[in-house]
């Protein structure tokens, strides 16, 4: 019989927060206590995400009390990963010692949207304190997140990790899941379609692994970096494009007999992208913005009611796609861990993130491990008895 799961939970944890723009430090705060449905995660692995940067500089999409997220002992990352050190009362879905990863959003769970499914579009986005405390949770967006040695979670926002996945593969789910989730908007049976990936960021990437692992056939990936480009046909692409030297329409009219892609997923957001993704979908066809561009952009409106083609905005990773994305990581139909790039002890999180923002060394997922921290804390605490 294996040893019973460690149950100590101390009172007092280290946690990243963030001060002003582009601020952040190592805390001690208190150990968050889980409350009806929740349960606490000692986080083990969290993965630095583009929307993290966005966060610690702009503020934006985060919203803590109704506001910026800055000077507010907030503690941001959303991709992580742990294990369940206590649960709030009456949860038995999930026992002390599994290994979880986490998807973001929780929802109300009473709006419109939510009661769709639709919870990563929740109408009550960021209310959960004071009078209008409706008990939305987004970790790392309007409730503390990931970049701490525990952090809270929904029932509904965790999935249990097989014995065969790694820390960091595990904290990988969730951007699959954003891929999927992109994916099945689109209408998900996209076997035997044509499906055009552009942008070769960790969602792009995921996606095109996805879309593989979906059946989509041809699946092609647009991106101006070769060594991204040539992970994505590690992943499953069958064509790539340098769009810094080819026709990108053209290149796609050519490989599909002049018709154009049945569904293309946008990762870049870019006004040149979207005008691509516009032209080189086919009448009836499908395109997904997976990015957020920066400002408005302009582009062809006309071409898109002429010819029968929707558009479609998804936020996050809705609709329990990241349970899907699990089942298609557990059963290693993709290998995610080429996304994967380097790996930073806790207390080098301003390191880590520097890594991901600079592209240093050609990084493109970088995970934080928090287990060194927590083997010191057991330690002490051991050294304490
Ligand atoms: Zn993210
Ligand atoms: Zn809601």
């Amino acid at each position: 019989m294996n040893a019973p799961p460690e149950t100590t939970v101390p009172s007092r944890m280290k946690a990243w927060v963030l001060g002003d723009p582009d601020d952040i430090k190592l805390v001690d705060k208190d150990v968050p206590v889980p409350g009806k449905a929740e349960a606490l995660v000692r986080i083990d692995a969290v993965a630095i995400c583009a929307t993290d940067l966005e966060i610690l500089t702009y503020g934006t999409p985060a919203l803590i009390e109704g506001g910026p997220p800055f000077n507010k002992n907030f503690t941001p990352g959303h991709e992580y990963m742990g294990t369940i050190a206590a649960l709030g009362p009456g949860v038995d879905e999930f026992s002390v010692g599994d290994r979880v990863t986490v998807e973001i959003h929780a929802g109300c769970g009473q709006c419109k949207r939510c009661r769709m499914g639709m919870y990563t579009s929740c109408h009550n986005y960021g209310k959960n304190y004071g009078d209008q405390d409706k008990g939305h949770r987004a970790n790392g967006f309007t409730t503390n997140g990931g970049f701490a040695q525990y952090a809270v979670n929904n029932i509904n926002t965790m999935i249990k990790v097989p014995d065969t996945m790694s820390d960091e593969e595990a904290t990988l789910v969730v951007t699959a899941g954003t891929s999927m989730y992109g994916l099945t908007e689109l209408g998900g049976l996209v076997a035997g379609e044509s499906v055009v990936v552009i942008g070769p960021g960790p969602i792009g990437l995921l996606a095109v692994a996805v879309a593989k692992s979906l059946g989509a056939s041809p699946v092609v990936l647009v991106g101006t970096r070769e060594n991204r480009n040539r992970i994505g046909l590690e992943l499953g692409a069958d064509v790539t494009i340098d769009a810094r030297n080819e026709d990108v329409v053209a290149r796609i009219m050519e490989l599909t007999g002049g018709k154009g892609a049945d569904y293309v997923v946008d990762c870049a957001g870019s006004e040149t992208t979207v005008n691509q993704a516009v032209h080189m979908t086919n009448r009836g066809g499908k395109i997904c913005l997976a990015a957020f561009p920066k400002k408005p952009v302009e582009f062809d409106l006309g071409y898109l009611a002429v010819n029968n083609i929707y558009l479609y905005g998804i936020r996050g990773e809705g609709r329990s796609a990241t349970h899907r994305a699990m089942a298609f990581m557990a059963e290693k139909r993709f290998d995610a861990t080429k996304i994967h790039t380097h790996t930073f002890p806790m207390e080098d999180l301003p390191t880590a993130l520097k890594y991901a923002r600079e592209r240093i060394d050609d990084a493109i997922k970088v995970v934080v491990s928090m287990k060194d921290s927590h083997a010191a804390e057991n330690a002490a605490a051991k050294g304490a008895v």
